[in-house]
């Protein structure tokens, strides 16, 4: 792991742009919400691995124009990755299995049932923490926090 002390914007940023087709295809818009540059120290790679599960989940959930906002904040001590979708949404039943491995609910060949469980390991290797609720009136938001200063 290569932790380096770095601004997270331009890495949401890079990732948006790389995903860019998958949001066209999807007929699905996209928000970044970030009033102010947040840093932390973080492996640049696996936040654009993180962020990828993430976002490419949230499309796959997402009826044609919908919208996906990520927000970027932060407090002294940890800065917060906030990802909101309006899709189908996660039923209560499965809100504990998502981050198992292999748990998945796509047809045989559209998903591994690995990316959250990836998701889960890089943050949690970073100390820092993943939630998921339900967003208003209808989808999926994903909380990622990670401490500014990893010791
Ligand atoms: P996969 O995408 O291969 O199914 P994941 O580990 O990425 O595996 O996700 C596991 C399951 O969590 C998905 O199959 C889906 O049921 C649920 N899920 C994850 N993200 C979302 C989302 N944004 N909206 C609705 N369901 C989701
Ligand atoms: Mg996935």
């Amino acid at each position: 792991q290569n932790r380096e002390h770095i601004n997270i914007k331009p890495v949401v940023e890079q990732a948006l742009s790389l995903l860019s087709q998958s949001f066209k295809k999807g007929e699905v818009h996209v928000k970044l919400v970030a009033k102010e540059d947040v840093e932390s120290q973080i492996d640049s790679i696996q936040l654009t691995q993180v962020l990828f599960n993430l976002l490419i989940n949230a499309i796959y959930a997402s009826p044609p124009n919908s919208t996906i906002t990520c927000s970027l904040t932060q407090d002294d001590d940890r800065i917060y990755i906030d990802i909101a979708d309006q899709g189908k949404g996660i039923p209560d039943k499965f809100a504990k299995k998502i981050f198992d491995p292999f748990f998945t609910t796509k047809p045989v060949g559209e998903g591994s049932g690995l990316g959250l469980s990836v998701v889960h390991g890089i943050i949690k290797s970073h100390k820092g923490t993943i939630s998921h609720s339900h967003n208003t009136p209808k989808g999926t938001i994903f909380e990622i926090s990670i401490p500014k200063q990893y010791n």
